[in-house]
């Protein structure tokens, strides 16, 4: 009797743990993050004013505001008890409601990369810094004479003289000697942090954190390195062609500093096409305007808020923030009628809707992008409309013949900047990962293969120099470059998607999107109204009906 009394009350228990307790999980989890956005809206809304103060106004006080209210935020995601207690509730596995889970492994993510012990953490930010430093105020030399990264690149755009490009070049790395011990360093402190969290390196755990897997990754990338591999060997043995003609050299005699920029990730400038004279005397900020309003996504909201033209003391660069995801989103721009800030505007703006067409009823916490890679694209899948000529004839009135002068040159050009860009961030991405599996390793060497085996650039003769320390995004910007990349991938696929299955058209021939109200009502409705509801590849595969993939970019780009 009393055995079966004790095993009625066990059995009770039993249902009262099975029964209640998920829900008692879930109702702390529901209480803290309540509580947990109460604090950090308000912060993170004066964080980005004060940065949008600093950038217009470039007052220091601003920048000091800015980077004191980071700092407070971090503060909050490094708490030691409040990550156990997410790290307890996600092993609990107790959490059935979606939503909560959702903003419950957001969470997770957030305070994990914020883990580091306060001393390390010290010694990560004082040598980040020392090194940002020295990339700011380092003068390559020329012959004994200082020169400026603009004077180097100048040099490599015009110079025809193979001697004096190659001491511009030279010059153009010697910056890498003068910080490669301290990245080295750097990328051991930042594994020692890794480590401490149970992480085989830096790299790998940079990626957990924003929900990308080092395998996903590399598949992506091995299959478009494929992909890449003959049409690119064929439009660069054009482009040698060319550039050794214009040099006179043999082509076989050229050397990484006969391309126009210092690490070959841009298109070198041998087909002419200057499309700044179509926009010139061009209202940018009108065109802008006018052709999102025809795809159904108004930006006016967002252009009354911005900061658009050239001011003394102002950013001179471009950016769009979203100050408090709720509709208050900005842009800042320097707009001159030309070409590049058409692309730039649009590309702006791209990243503006994004954000302004959230779902205002989505959890705060999800109304982000899925991905950072995801608005890259979106912001990509606009911005290329620049050099599109239908586009351009529609939006500026082209004769046939001004079209057809476009056409000529164009897709040439099109395909040989993303080319180019692609086989270098492979270069970046597939770097990155070997620097934080091994710091000891020759990594001089470890560079040069990599240069040589993707962007097919010769290594000179001997050379044994930090040639990799001299890019400033791997101390001061790690494990983020791939993600460019993927964003280029992701526009194509997206706009493959609209082409044939939102448009519902044969080919891309004479798309420009223009009008086309259906364009931005899929995206709304697939890409940004979702927010970070799913991850990434899988809010990808709800939009188009497949996972991500380079097959895409490659038929956009590669004829
Ligand atoms: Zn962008």
């Amino acid at each position: 009797m009393k055995t079966l009394l004790i095993l009625i009350m066990m059995l009770a228990a039993g249902i009262f743990l099975f029964g209640c307790a998920p829900k008692a999980k879930q109702n702390e989890l529901e209480g803290f993050i309540k509580e947990h956005v109460e604090k950090i809206k308000p912060l993170q809304k004066e964080r980005n004013l004060a940065a949008w103060d600093a950038a217009t106004t470039g007052k220091a006080e601003d920048y000091k505001r800015a980077s004191d209210l980071t700092l407070d935020i971090r503060r909050i995601y490094s708490n030691p008890q409040e990550f156990a207690l997410l790290d307890e509730v996600r092993k609990s596995g107790k959490i059935s409601n979606a939503i909560l889970a959702r903003q419950s492994d957001l969470l997770y993510n957030r305070y994990l990369e914020n883990q580091i012990e306060p001393e390390l953490l010290k010694q990560i930010v004082d040598l980040s810094s020392q090194i940002e430093r020295t990339f700011s105020t380092y003068r390559g030399k020329i012959e004994g004479q200082e020169v400026t990264d603009n004077e180097i690149r100048e040099i490599l755009k015009t110079q025809t003289d193979s001697l004096k490009r190659k001491r511009a070049w030279l010059a153009s790395k010697q910056v890498g000697a003068a910080v490669s011990e301290d990245i080295i360093r750097l990328a051991k402190l930042r594994n020692q942090a890794a480590h401490n969290l149970k992480f085989d390196n830096f790299h790998t755990l940079s990626l957990v954190v924003v929900e990308q897997d080092v395998k996903e990754l590399d598949r992506i990338f091995d299959e478009l390195y494929e992909l890449t591999n003959g049409p690119f060997a064929r439009l660069k043995a054009d482009l040698n062609r060319i550039l050794a003609a214009k040099y006179g050299v043999a082509v076989e005699d050229l050397m990484p500093w006969h391309y126009h920029d210092p690490f070959f990730q841009e298109t070198p400038m041998v087909y002419d096409l200057d499309l700044d004279t179509y926009y010139q005397d061009r209202n940018i900020k009108e065109l802008a305007e006018k052709f999102y309003a025809g795809i159904n996504l108004p930006v006016e909201s967002i252009l009354a808020r911005s900061d658009l033209y050239e001011r003394e003391g102002k950013n001179p660069h471009a950016f769009c923030e979203d100050m408090d995801r709720q509709g208050d989103v900005r842009v800042l721009c320097n707009i001159k009628d030309n070409e590049y800030w058409m692309e730039t505007i649009l590309h702006e703006l791209g990243h503006g809707v994004y954000f302004k067409y959230y779902n205002p009823q989505a959890p705060y916490l999800l109304r982000e992008p899925a991905h950072i890679f995801t608005t890259e694209a979106i912001a990509m899948f606009f911005g290329r409309l620049s050099r599109n000529p239908a586009w351009m004839q529609q939006m500026l009135d082209l004769s046939d013949r001004q079209r057809s002068e476009i056409d000529k040159v164009s897709d040439k050009y099109a395909q040989l900047k993303q080319l180019i860009f692609a086989r270098w961030a492979m270069v970046m991405y597939n770097f990155e990962k070997q620097l934080y599996a091994n710091p000891d390793q020759d990594l001089n060497a470890l560079w040069w293969r990599l240069v040589e085996k993707y962007q097919l650039v010769k290594m000179p003769q001997g050379r044994d120099e930090p040639d990799w320390a001299a890019k400033i995004h791997i101390p001061l910007y790690p494990c983020y470059y791939h993600n460019y990349l993927l964003g280029e991938l992701l526009a194509s696929q997206l706009h493959n998607h609209i082409v044939h299955n939102v448009l519902k058209l044969e080919s891309d021939k004479n798309v420009s999107y223009i009008g086309q109200k259906k364009v931005g009502d899929f995206l709304r409705k697939k890409v940004f109204e979702v927010g970070t509801l799913y991850r990434w590849n899988k809010m990808i595969e709800r939009a188009t009906s497949e996972s991500l993939t380079p097959k895409y970019f490659v038929a956009q780009f590669v004829k």
